[in-house]
């Protein structure tokens, strides 16, 4: 089977990993997709892409991709930026809340099937789609990037497992 001929191709793999791989399989299976980019952003020059929220096999978000980008703090990672004409919205997908994410082809389409699989070791609630993920360095506790980041700064230690942690001015959580 030539790539064309695949329709549905699970990208899940490289939007955990970063924009780059995202555009490289973007750009293999969609013709002339045409982008800018800018520092570590790749902007939508035509806006065509649409991204689409899943839950069990139905859609409660739709947008168009304006941008594609790295994490903030330079985690592993892609941020999705989404116009769904009334708003711009961040989509954060990583492994605490989404299932996978599947290119389709045909419908130019990025379907991003959630699932809230993490509660946030500070404040207790789901981590979702939309909400930045942090993490400890020494253990798997993950949390809301602004509690987790407020935690430390207040105690000096992750919220699980007690070991020493700090935060650097860029919010980057480290070993202290
Ligand atoms: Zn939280
Ligand atoms: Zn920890």
């Amino acid at each position: 089977m030539s790539p064309k001929e695949l329709t549905k191709i699970d990208i899940t793999n490289e939007v955990f990993k970063e924009p780059i791989e995202v555009i490289k399989q973007l750009s293999s299976y969609l013709e002339d997709l045409k982008y800018t980019k800018v520092i570590q952003t790749f902007v939508m020059e035509d806006r065509r892409l649409n991204l689409s929220l899943e839950n069990q096999g139905n859609s409660y978000f739709k947008g168009k991709i304006v941008w594609i980008g790295n994490k903030k703090d330079d985690s592993e990672g892609t941020i999705f930026c989404v116009d769904t004409r009334t708003e711009l919205k961040q989509i954060n997908p990583t492994a605490e809340n989404t299932e996978n994410i599947i290119l389709d082809v045909k419908r130019e389409t990025i379907r991003v099937s959630t699932a809230s699989k993490t509660k946030c070791a500070v404040c207790g609630k789901n981590i979702e789609i939309f909400d930045e993920v942090a993490g400890c360095p020494l253990c798997e506790a993950k949390a809301h990037k602004d509690h987790f980041i407020d935690w430390v700064r207040m105690k000096h230690a992750c919220p699980v497992c007690k070991k020493s942690l700090n935060v650097s001015s860029s919010g980057v959580v480290f070993i202290d």
